[in-house]
């Protein structure tokens, strides 16, 4: 079973997930921008029990991030945990996106990802 291991900028919030996700996104939404300051986020849902942190982080709307650095790591609701993948230590990831968000959000330089299913907005 693969177990992947990441976190923040400064080290302070470690995350581990194990096992494969039950899916793997982008989000172009007007929420994802702002929390990253990028143009997308790009995110796998695993269920709760497979997840583990350690670190001090803080909350908004569900959304986790180191109280030190600031850095998103993972959010946790309704039994899953939503990792955000750019924390993750090994880079690149064997991790592909299978569906994108808020496509009607996507910067116009940017093409929509072969093979992933798309969505104007939230998944139907
Ligand atoms: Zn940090
Ligand atoms: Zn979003």
């Amino acid at each position: 079973m693969p177990i992947f291991n990441g976190g923040c900028l400064c080290g302070q919030v470690r995350i581990a997930v194990r096992g494969e996700p039950k899916r793997v996104g982008i989000c172009h939404c007007t929420d994802c921008r702002q929390e990253s300051g990028s143009a997308f986020t790009y995110f796998a849902v695993w269920p709760a029990e497979q997840f583990e942190t350690r670190g001090e982080t803080k909350e908004h709307s569900g959304r986790s991030f180191c109280s030190r650095c600031g850095s998103r790591v993972f959010s946790a609701n309704a039994g899953d945990a939503e990792i955000k993948l750019g924390c993750l230590y090994d880079a690149p990831t064997s991790l592909a996106p299978t569906y994108e968000l808020w496509v009607k959000r996507r910067e116009t330089w940017l093409s929509p990802i072969t093979g992933a299913e798309q969505f104007d907005e939230d998944r139907s």
